[in-house]
């Protein structure tokens, strides 16, 4: 696995860039769903919400059966085994001892939380870099890590855990921390985000793009630290450049600024331009009656044929087109809106609400995401569960039983094979199972259906 720039996998080449250092260009064509690069991990943290869930260092869920064990000498790091608390040790024991005083402090304690994952991350990566005598890799990583370009400037001085009595460290702290801080990664396991990680080889490669065509996923192993991989969304041409994104491309008004504060630089992509030249998005109408006008006036421009279609559903629209009146839809509570509706009526059985809910939720993901980007089809997998779920229900309903059936079950049938196109594109990414084996699980039942009710053969 690459971790330094002279071992750079046939597919990558670096190029000078215009305004940011360098940019990753496709070798050759690549395929979508290949994997461009394959990075270990420097650094990685799990997020205080998954903490005594997971396992500290290979980051595996205690769901599966897995039961973990407490570090005696903190009690707060947690690990499946021996295996890991061993490979674990060599860091964590700079620290180990130290730890709970250190989080107690008072300067600790005064800080807010994503500053005290700050510090955490901090304190790991000390930890992982304050050797003597380190591994081949590490060397590798870290000469990567400190090619980085710095953030901008921190409020405060960070802080760190103090390291164990004899720990050299070789880097001035400020020096490392201004690089951790816009170059560290969220992971995820099936899109959830569990833990920070740090990659330097795809920070120092991969620039940002709102309508990336590449994006990372995680492998999450027993016993194995974690493994990043970059995959193709789409098809990436010879000398096209290989981006991805650094923020959820959905914060459409707040992102800009997050670039700048935590980044440094402005997004020019093709989705930044179009709102930049919008000025400022139109407000949101106030009553209840002009938003259900607003969502349906977006599905109609989104899914202008009134037959719902495999193959068209997701290509009738796109950004530069939105008319005047439909762009604020472009407001994140517009979409925030709209999420935490689909979600309470599908938990509460308001399956048809859910549906209509959840087309306009697709609207605005195939609007703002690129192609074959993953939360489009964690989405329709949503929307082909609940267009099942309401089939089981018309079972209780004998009104129109037969036709709501029929074309509950075509739906269902169509959000699951885009599901499937999309999510087997980005492949299979932190624990197992996941979505790809509850698409599986739903292709078999929707079968099953199928065969019962040979009147309805579309598919
Ligand atoms: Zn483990
Ligand atoms: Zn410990
Ligand atoms: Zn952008």
């Amino acid at each position: 696995m690459p971790s330094s720039l002279d071992e750079l996998p046939a597919c990558i080449r670096l190029e000078t860039h215009a305004t940011a250092r360098d940019k990753a260009v496709a070798a050759s064509d690549i395929s979508p769903g290949s994997v461009v690069l394959e990075v270990p991990s420097m650094v990685v943290l799990l997020l205080s919400s998954s903490k005594g869930r997971r396992c500290d260092f290979c980051l595996c869920s205690s769901a599966s059966e897995i039961r973990l064990a407490k570090c005696t000498g903190c009690a707060s790091y947690w690990y499946c085994g021996s295996q890991c608390q061993t490979l674990h040790w060599g860091s964590h024991k700079k620290f180990c001892k130290r730890l709970a005083s250190f989080m107690a402090s008072v300067e600790f304690q005064c800080l807010e939380a994503h500053e005290q994952l700050d510090a955490l991350l901090h304190t790991h990566l000390v930890a992982e870099i304050s050797s003597n005598a380190p591994s081949d890799v590490r060397a590798k990583q870290l000469s990567t890590f400190m090619s980085l370009l710095p953030g901008p400037p921190h409020d405060s001085p960070p802080i760190a855990c103090p390291m164990s009595v004899g720990v050299d460290v070789h880097q001035s702290l400020e020096v490392l921390f201004i690089r951790s801080q816009n170059n560290n990664f969220a992971i995820h396991s099936h899109l959830d985000t569990i833990a920070h990680g740090i990659f330097p080889l795809a920070s120092r490669l991969f620039n940002h793009s709102c309508l990336p065509n590449a994006a990372a996923r995680y492998v999450i192993r027993q016993g194995q630290s974690v493994r990043m991989e970059i995959v193709a969304l789409r098809e990436i041409k010879a000398t096209e450049e290989i981006c991805i994104p650094y923020v959820d491309p959905a914060l459409i008004e707040s992102r800009q600024q997050i670039f700048e504060l935590t980044y440094g630089f402005s997004c020019t992509c093709p989705s930044c331009n179009f709102i930049s030249t919008l000025g400022s998005i139109p407000p949101l109408p106030g009553s209840e009656a002009a938003l259900a006008k607003l969502d349906n006036a977006l599905q109609t421009f989104c899914f202008p044929s009134p037959d719902i279609d495999d193959h068209t559903l997701l290509v009738g629209c796109s950004l530069p087109d939105l008319p005047e009146n439909l762009h604020r839809v472009l407001r994140e509570s517009y979409l925030s809106r709209l999420t935490d509706a689909f979600s309470k009526s599908s938990h509460e059985g308001s399956y048809h609400v859910a549906l209509n809910v959840g087309l306009t939720v697709l609207a605005v993901y195939i609007l703002i995401y690129p192609e074959n980007y993953p939360q489009i089809g964690m989405h329709l997998l949503e929307m082909a569960k609940t267009a099942w779920n309401a089939v089981i229900a018309t079972e209780y309903d004998s009104t129109h039983k037969a036709l709501a059936k029929t074309s509950l079950l075509k739906r269902a049938r169509v959000y699951r094979n885009l599901a499937n196109n999309i999510l087997e594109v980005f492949g299979p990414e932190g624990d197992p199972a996941g979505p790809l084996e509850e698409l599986a699980v739903l292709k078999k039942l929707l079968h099953e259906e199928l065969l019962k009710s040979p009147q309805d053969d579309d598919q």
